[in-house]
């Protein structure tokens, strides 16, 4: 914003000269205003306005800037932050590198802007305030379970707290629309990440139920999906019952028989790293999501984390 007001302003102040010299004329009974050319940090901004007020003295309002500064500036921009994972620095890194939710953008551990920000808000709910995982302090009081989590914040967790991590397809298992009795009410926290868009419709307020079930009085959800701010949720297989994956040379389609016997077949699947079970079942809303949320035992309050902190490489 700042660049583009700098830009702005420059323009202004040239075509105002331009039009108080008298040098400005009339076609078509519009004011005539040339492009004006703006360099700025090495690139050249044409930028033309468009006149609003003419007396007691010229008013301009902006008309188009080409190329945009946005555009050059998440190119150009560069940050150094410290790792909230691993606790390296990493220095002068693309704005675009670390503002990209699934890019390895840490050079020691890898992690991603979406790993940062659960941790980050991790250690917010726990802690109180943001710190990196290497200064959390060891409470093997606190009781937490993962949901197919990366490993490079699973296995640093599990030196600092009372933490396992579960999956769907090894062991420890965890199927969480089906989840054995001994584990109701025993964590303080659930982290679920990027693993919700993969739940089949008709099971998934089951498994947002089930990741209630096993939270403690007072515990909470650690989620995040890939998700839209407007509209509603997109289900692109609302009527999954009986389906298998069809393999040919080139293409997977996902074969599915109704609950009513009708046949469907799907092509365009999105998978998200690797086979059947990553298969994106839907794009959810803002919306779509607090009403799942709501219905499904966490009707108690949904906080989201919108919030920057660029010291810790996070930045949405
Ligand atoms: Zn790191």
């Amino acid at each position: 914003m700042f660049k583009e007001n700098t830009i702005l302003n420059m323009a202004k102040r040239v075509l105002r000269q331009f039009c108080d010299r008298g040098q400005s004329r009339f076609e078509n009974g519009r004011l005539y205003l040339p492009r004006v050319y703006v360099k700025q940090l090495g690139t050249t901004h044409r930028v033309k306005l468009r006149v609003i007020q003419e007396a007691p003295k010229y008013i301009f309002e902006l008309e188009e800037i080409e190329p945009s500064p946005y555009q050059i500036d998440k190119h150009d921009q560069r940050i150094s932050f410290c790792c909230n994972i691993c606790g390296s620095i990493n220095t002068e890194v693309a704005m675009d590198i670390v503002s990209n939710r699934e890019a390895a953008s840490c050079g020691t551990c890898h992690s991603s802007l979406r790993m940062r920000s659960v941790i980050n808000a991790l250690s917010v709910e726990l802690l109180g305030e943001s710190i990196q995982l290497p200064a959390f302090p060891v409470s093997r009081n606190i009781r937490g379970i993962g949901l197919s989590d990366w490993e490079g914040y699973a296995s640093r967790l599990k030196n600092k707290l009372s933490y396992i991590n579960t999956f769907y397809h090894q062991v420890p298992r965890l199927d969480i629309t089906n989840i054995p009795d001994d584990e109701i009410g025993k964590y303080d926290f659930v982290i679920s990440s990027d693993v919700m868009e993969h739940v089949s419709y008709k099971d998934l307020g089951k498994a947002f139920t089930n990741m209630a079930r096993l939270l403690k009085s007072g515990g909470f959800l650690l989620l995040t999906v890939p998700y839209k701010p407007d509209g509603d949720t997109d289900e692109y297989y609302p009527d999954l019952h009986d389906f298998k994956f069809i393999t040919t040379k080139e293409k997977t389609f996902l074969y599915n028989r109704t609950v009513d016997g009708v046949e469907q077949i799907f092509n365009n699947l999105v998978f998200h790293g690797g086979g059947g079970f990553t298969l994106e079942m839907r794009m959810f809303s803002e919306s779509g999501l607090l009403k799942v949320l709501a219905d499904n035992g966490f009707a108690g309050g949904v906080r989201i984390y919108r919030d920057n902190d660029e010291k810790y490489g996070i930045a949405w």
